[in-house]
């Protein structure tokens, strides 16, 4: 089903979701399972997988020489989300980046995912490989995550890249996008920013998940901007708890967003490490709560693979 629908069906009724890694390679299924298990009996509306692209990293020889490999530490999304739908029937949804993706890769990857019976893909440009200093697109690609949209919703009217393809079938995914209450790092302000995040949806997009925030005054100011530059779409607030000291300056240094001065100060305060995962979890539900109370249509949780704190700070709000 799609995520429109599933929050169109609960009818103002907070709906609760996840965010999962693929397993890192050699890892099997299983470990997935085991993730979700607990989390599954608290009925999702629906799941997201992440995806990664391939880094480069270097091996030395014998020699002395470097040689770069290829590698995809956390391959698998596509059939993680399949494995998902089939094992729990709860509608699962691949991340789809611009980064390291043809055109071509891309209409194939829709294809597959269209006969896999997937309703939802969340369109996303992808960040830049370490390697590189800024996003590079595929020579055949898509420098935007709108160019990707724009490609998905020509697919859902029937329109393919070969155009002499005959009698095609129109797709009808339903495409959500990301969206940043503190702005995304490489735009120069907010406004231009949302700017382009109003060309995702004129484009198409049907929903918009929120980068993580800790303060849900950023989530409120977000939404009634959004609203007056006419985006009326769901938008969904992603979150997570903060549960380790090294997180105070790895939050802002990975995800771009700030710490609220209350939060940084109580965890700086606390006497040990399962102190500091008690105050980030309790944040984490008294966010939640909140937000619940402000009418967010589905809270989604960016697990990060740890079922135990999110099944936590589900229970305490669902
Ligand atoms: P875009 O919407 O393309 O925006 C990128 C930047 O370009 C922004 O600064 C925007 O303002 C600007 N911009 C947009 N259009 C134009 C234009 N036409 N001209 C000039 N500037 C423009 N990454 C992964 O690799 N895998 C994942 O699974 C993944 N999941 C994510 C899930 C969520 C909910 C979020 C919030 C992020 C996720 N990311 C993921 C990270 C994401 O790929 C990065 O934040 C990336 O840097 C931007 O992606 P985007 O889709 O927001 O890009």
């Amino acid at each position: 089903m799609k995520v429109t629908e599933h929050i169109a069906q609960a009818k103002g009724k907070t709906l609760f979701s996840l965010e999962i890694l693929p397993p890192m390679k050699g890892q099997d299924i299983q470990c997935t399972f085991k993730t979700l298990d607990p989390l599954v009996d608290l009925k999702p509306a629906f799941i997201d997988v992440t995806y990664h692209r391939q880094e480069y990293v270097y091996k030395q020889h014998d020699n002395g020489l470097l040689k770069r490999n290829s590698v995809r530490k956390r391959p698998g999304t596509v059939a993680i989300c399949a494995a998902i739908q089939n094992h729990y029937k709860v509608d699962a949804i691949p991340h789809l980046i611009c980064g390291g993706f043809t055109k071509e890769n891309t209409e194939d990857a829709l294809i597959d995912l269209n006969f896999l019976g997937i309703d939802n893909v969340l369109i996303l440009r992808g960040d830049p490989i370490k390697s590189e200093k800024s996003f590079v697109p595929e020579k055949e690609g898509h420098a935007f995550a709108s160019e990707l949209i724009d490609q998905v919703a020509k697919m859902n009217a029937g329109h393919y890249l070969d155009d002499e393809l005959q009698d095609t079938n129109a797709t009808d995914f339903c495409i959500g996008v990301a969206g940043y209450p503190e702005k995304h790092f490489e735009s120069p302000n907010l406004s231009m920013d949302m700017h382009f995040l109003k060309k995702k949806v004129d484009l198409g997009a049907e929903y918009i998940v929120t980068q993580m925030f800790f303060d849900n005054q950023k989530y409120i100011d977000f939404v009634k901007k959004c609203r007056e530059m006419e985006i009326l779409i769901p938008i969904i607030p992603g979150i997570k708890p903060l549960t380790t000291l090294n997180q105070l300056t790895t939050i802002p240094k990975n995800f771009y967003i700030d710490l609220p001065e209350a939060l940084a100060i109580e965890v700086m305060k606390a006497k040990d490490r399962e102190a500091i995962k008690e105050i980030g979890i309790e944040w984490c539900i008294e966010q939640s709560k909140e937000l619940k109370r402000l009418g967010a249509p589905v809270l989604h949780y960016y697990t990060m693979s740890n079922s135990i704190n999110t099944q936590r700070i589900a229970k305490a709000v669902f």
